[in-house]
């Protein structure tokens, strides 16, 4: 997503744009036409400018124990110092640096974006908390229907006597 360092001057207040993931070079995941809402606010610090901004996006993905689809919102926030030099001084903690060259005029955000969306990924995506999968046997969705199947569940509690009873009988 790339904005004009001009445009960015003349902010009056924060502004919404409205891409999509493709715009910000996420392509896996889900459609990358999914729309993605930016609010961004521009402050000016001497010759430096403190972009800041806040995300949202409704993600549709694949549930990790089903394959169905699972849907994730997402909202994050950034912050983005735009510089023309990397300098001593600059003390930004966690923000994000962006050096553009005064002769540049192009300012891309997809990167800081990007990264927004990506620390909000869960490890495990579930199309609801209580999903109930595959069956491991015949592969139907226990969500939709029961198979039949029997499956022997090995309940982690027994374990321990499992292994006693082993004991007694050597
Ligand atoms: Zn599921
Ligand atoms: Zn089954």
């Amino acid at each position: 997503m790339k904005i004009l360092r001009g445009d960015l001057q003349h902010f009056e207040g924060p502004q919404v744009f409205r891409v999509t993931l493709f715009d910000i070079g996420i392509n896996d995941l889900g459609n990358p036409g999914t729309e993605v809402e930016i609010q961004l606010d521009v402050h000016q610090h001497g010759d430096d400018l403190l972009l800041q901004g806040t995300l949202q996006t409704d993600l549709i993905l694949t549930c990790d124990r089903c394959l169905g689809k699972a849907s994730l919102p997402i909202q994050g926030a950034f912050a983005v110092w735009l510089v023309s030099t990397l300098r001593p001084d600059l003390q930004t903690g966690a923000d994000d640096i962006l050096v553009l060259p005064p002769t540049q005029q192009e300012v891309d955000l997809s990167g800081p974006l990007m990264e927004t969306i990506y620390v909000e990924l869960p490890q495990k995506l579930l199309c609801q908390d209580d999903c109930k999968g595959l069956c491991p046997t015949c592969g139907a969705d226990l969500n939709n229907q029961s198979c039949g199947c029997v499956t022997e569940e090995f309940d982690e509690r027994w374990a321990g006597l499992k292994a006693i009873k082993q004991k007694l009988r050597e």
